[in-house]
């Protein structure tokens, strides 16, 4: 409980710290923007891969600025009785075009007797947007990402993502989640933070599992029903 307590006390800081960020950065941001496309229509001679890196770079920073925002306080979040194969499915959907220009197929296995679980839809697609971009992201020449939602026992559901990319030594696996932990030259070691602490948040976890060479498997438990927690009471 003490661990727990405590890894919730520095996510409540560090989501605060983001929403204060984030907010004091997002202007100024606009006003870049805006005057960046003023001065890319008034120059004549070609600049454009100057501007094309500029517009990129802030492109870059808008996203890590979006991934923060997530963590800050909850803007009218809604706990809801919903159909996560709904949820899975519309991200599917969402992300077909991407998955489809890296020759990523992806394969969804629902099983027919599926409860409607207690949960954020917004948040939640949020966590499978974030996995599965990961999941296309890792296999650069193609391949097949096999998503499977079950049921667990009586009170849970489990969802597993399952790729064929490089898969996780097994040392790294602990730094999943860490804030800014990334292995690629333009992530921003974010969104498995910000997925981990959705999770968290609905009280369920993540578990995976990873093979180097073959792939990896991203499991999500989640409880049908949320349970009113001892430190819910405390106001923790
Ligand atoms: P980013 O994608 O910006 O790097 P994430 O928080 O989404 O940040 O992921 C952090 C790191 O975790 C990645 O850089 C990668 O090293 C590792 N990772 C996440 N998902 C996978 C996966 N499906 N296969 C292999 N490595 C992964
Ligand atoms: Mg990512």
């Amino acid at each position: 409980l003490e661990e727990r307590l405590r890894k919730s006390d520095t996510l409540n800081v560090v989501g605060e710290l983001a929403a204060g960020i984030a907010h004091e950065i997002r202007n100024p941001m606009t006003a870049l923007k805006g005057f960046i496309q003023l001065l890319q229509n008034s120059i004549k001679e070609d600049y454009s891969m100057y501007f094309n890196v500029i517009t990129s770079e802030l492109q870059r920073i808008e996203s890590i600025i979006t991934e923060f925002l997530v963590l800050a306080k909850p803007q009218a979040v809604q706990y809801k009785q919903n159909d996560v194969r709904k949820i899975m499915q519309d991200t599917i959907d969402l992300l077909g075009a991407q998955a489809m220009m890296h020759n990523v197929q992806i394969i969804a296995k629902y099983s027919e007797q599926l409860p409607f679980i207690y949960c954020e839809p917004n948040q939640l697609k949020q966590v499978f947007i974030n996995m599965l971009k990961n999941a296309i992201e890792v296999m650069p020449k193609g391949g097949t990402i096999t998503v499977a939602i079950k049921p667990l026992d009586e009170q849970h559901i489990q969802i597993s993502i399952t790729d064929q990319g490089c898969g996780i030594p097994e040392d790294k696996i602990k730094k999943l989640g860490e804030p800014f932990y990334t292995t690629k030259e333009r992530g921003t070691g974010l969104g498995l933070m910000v997925s981990y602490k959705i999770i968290e948040e609905h009280q369920g976890k993540i578990e995976v599992k990873s093979q180097v060479g073959v792939g990896t498997t991203f499991y999500i438990t989640l409880p049908t029903e949320r349970e009113k927690e001892e430190y819910d009471e405390l106001g923790i």
